[in-house]
């Protein structure tokens, strides 16, 4: 039913079952990098809470698995807190819902928009802390106040750099990825020793860095892509576009498919181009991120408990269905 249809009684009925529902596989992937359903089947559970709390709002409630990031439960790490939370992402399943964004961002007094688009990269989100140009800190975001302690297990990583050549003091965050090839090799051996094979590249990079023995994590090929500064004074930039290529002159690997655009028809042409490339890269995406390019913009337009008003992510259709669309296509 539609939930302009429901009665509260219905509504609260099913907000209950959802909450436990995506709480518990919230817990599986977040936890226990073991998922047992699809991405899609969650976001669509997701969205129903959304709506149903949208239309509801006495039903809303801050123990609501929509009021939170992530999952924080018992783990073999020490659990460290941030400095500043690391937030989760809003997302659409469309470009229409993604121009409606825009033009609510516009309402909001952000006059002649600037937009960096980049790919969103299907792995887990990291900080890393320099104090100095030195490594000192590495960690997950956890439940976005507290994460968990991977020091250790980034200092394996060949892409993260221990020492910058400027003595800085920053910290950044980007995503950790196992590439593509490393996920398939690492299945086929843990398939013939008979452990578990993980579900996908992302809880396979999950479960490898979020490691007690960081020699473990050595052993597995992760990598790493960074692009967000929290404090970017440091930086001396005022975009994030300039954020980026200053990331990887600091010596940072960066996503090089980024792009400032400024129209609807470069917003869909990038959609697209990157729909139709995705199976092509040698990591995974799960969908593009447009950002508010001018970074005092962004902190302008602020946070919710849960998600920066200043980016959005549109999401990939699930492969099985683009598959089958691509199929129906070959035989119409
Ligand atoms: P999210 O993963 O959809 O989006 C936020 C994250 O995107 C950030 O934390 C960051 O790590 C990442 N990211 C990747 N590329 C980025 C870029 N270029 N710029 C900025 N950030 C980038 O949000 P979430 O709250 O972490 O997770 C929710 C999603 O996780 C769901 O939509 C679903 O797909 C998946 N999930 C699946 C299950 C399951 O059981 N299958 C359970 C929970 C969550």
């Amino acid at each position: 039913l539609p939930v302009t249809e429901l009665t509260i009684e219905q509504a609260q009925a099913e907000i209950e079952t959802l909450r436990q529902q995506v709480t518990q596989w919230g817990t599986e992937y977040y936890q226990n990098d073991q998922p047992t359903v699809e991405d899609f089947v969650y976001d669509q559970a997701y969205q129903r809470l959304l709506a149903l709390e949208a239309q509801f709002p006495v039903l809303q409630s801050q123990d609501s698995p929509t009021q939170q990031v992530g999952a924080l439960g018992e783990t073999v790490l020490t659990k460290v807190p941030h400095e500043q939370p690391m937030l989760s992402m809003g997302d659409v399943f469309s470009t229409e819902e993604l121009f409606a964004f825009n033009d609510r961002l516009q309402k909001n007094g952000l006059d002649q928009p600037e937009y960096n688009l980049e790919l969103k990269i299907d792995g887990l989100a990291i900080s890393l802390v320099y104090e100095n140009g030195q490594l000192v800190q590495g960690s997950t975001r956890g439940n976005g106040q507290i994460g968990e302690d991977i020091t250790k297990n980034v200092r394996m990583i060949k892409s993260v750099p221990t020492q910058l050549p400027e003595p800085l003091s920053i910290e950044v965050r980007g995503e950790c990825y196992m590439p593509k090839q490393a996920f398939v090799k690492l299945n086929q051996q843990r398939e013939s020793d008979g452990l578990p094979v993980f579900a996908n590249p992302r809880n396979a990079a999950a479960g490898s860095l979020r490691q007690l023995d960081a020699k473990i994590t050595g052993r597995r090929e992760l990598s790493t892509f960074i692009y967000y500064v929290p404090d970017y004074e440091t930086l001396g930039v005022t975009t994030q576009s300039a954020a980026l290529a200053r990331l990887k002159d600091l010596g940072f690997q960066i996503n090089e498919h980024y792009q400032v655009v400024q129209t609807a028809e470069q917003i869909q042409a990038y959609i697209d181009q990157y729909t139709a490339q995705r199976n092509d890269l040698e990591y995974g995406i799960d969908g593009i991120v447009e950002k508010v390019n001018d970074l005092g913009m962004q902190v302008e337009l602020g946070n919710t408990v849960k998600v920066p008003r200043w980016e959005i992510a549109y999401k990939f259709p699930p492969e099985e269905a683009a598959t089958i669309v691509r199929d129906i296509e070959w035989t119409v």
